[in-house]
């Protein structure tokens, strides 16, 4: 039974995991036995989070880089190559948030939070994929969703489009590499505590619908998203290929 769950002698990626849900993720799957990799735009605070799980006795590396960069995001694959590290599972988890009205968003920040929240999954996924398939070891995919791959909320059009976008790229890879034993599937958290989200936090207005809104009342927690993570990492979902998974409290079920 707990093999299952167990991630020993795995490699996972998780992308923007310097802190927020990607910490929590990354941590989670090391506690579950995978090697794990960091990253973030910034080398400082990657080796930090780095020394953090290390401290704790898990086995963590760090790359800094940017994911919408497909020139960097080829280079660290080939290092790892180099090295001797294959990754088994990726967690397409780097995002941004830009909050403005849809007339009055100009193009380039339309364009930022579509590359950083859609475009990097493919570019990362591309890389990862085409190795598994060459290794013939299958792999895992999972790419970050949110509750805007599910439902519209006005001032966030460039965000929404490219969640929603997330869920059927997550199909497409589902389509083409599922005969490669490789799972592309989603998680779509409800609103989670983390920096992403810290004007929503400190708005009283805003605080209050978020509990008002979610049958659970509350906000979630980073951690209450690594359940789903290890599963959807591990040999579990073996056939579960395509899908996304709402972490919300219930938010959703109650739309
Ligand atoms: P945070 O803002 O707390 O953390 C984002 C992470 O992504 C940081 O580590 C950041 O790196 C990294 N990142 C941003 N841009 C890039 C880039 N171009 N290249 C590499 N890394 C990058 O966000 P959350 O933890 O809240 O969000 C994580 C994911 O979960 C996102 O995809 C988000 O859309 C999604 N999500 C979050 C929800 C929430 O309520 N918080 C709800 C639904 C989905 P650095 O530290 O260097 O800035």
């Amino acid at each position: 039974m707990t093999q299952l769950f167990d991630l020993s002698g795995r490699t996972a990626l998780v992308t923007g995991s310097a802190r927020g849900i990607g910490f929590a993720l990354a941590e989670g799957l090391a506690a579950a036995g995978a090697n794990v990799i960091l990253n973030g735009t910034r080398a400082d605070t990657v080796a930090e989070a780095v020394a953090r799980l290390s401290d704790k006795g898990f086995n963590a590396q760090g790359r800094a880089f940017d994911v919408t960069d497909e020139s960097a995001v080829a280079e660290a694959f080939a290092q790892w190559d180099k090295d001797g590290v294959p990754v088994d599972i990726v967690v397409n988890n780097a995002g941004i948030q830009f909050r403005k009205p849809l007339v009055e968003l100009e193009l380039s920040d339309w364009q930022r939070v579509i590359d950083t929240n859609l475009t990097s999954a493919f570019i990362v996924a591309k890389q990862a994929a085409r190795r598994m398939i060459a290794r013939g070891t299958g792999g895992k995919i999972i790419n970050i969703g949110s509750l805007t791959s599910e439902a519209g909320r006005a001032t966030v059009g460039a965000y929404t489009a490219a969640k929603g976008g997330i869920k059927m790229l997550t199909r497409a890879m589902s389509a083409e590499w599922a005969a490669s034993d490789i799972q592309a599937n989603a998680i779509g958290p409800g609103y989670i505590l983390t920096d992403m989200n810290k004007p929503l936090i400190e708005n009283a207005a805003f605080d209050a619908w978020v509990k008002s809104s979610n049958p659970s009342q509350r906000w979630g927690k980073p951690e209450e998203l690594v359940g789903t993570a290890v599963y959807l990492a591990s040999p579990a979902s073996s056939y579960v290929n395509g899908q996304i998974i709402y972490v919300d409290g219930g938010w959703l079920a109650v739309l």
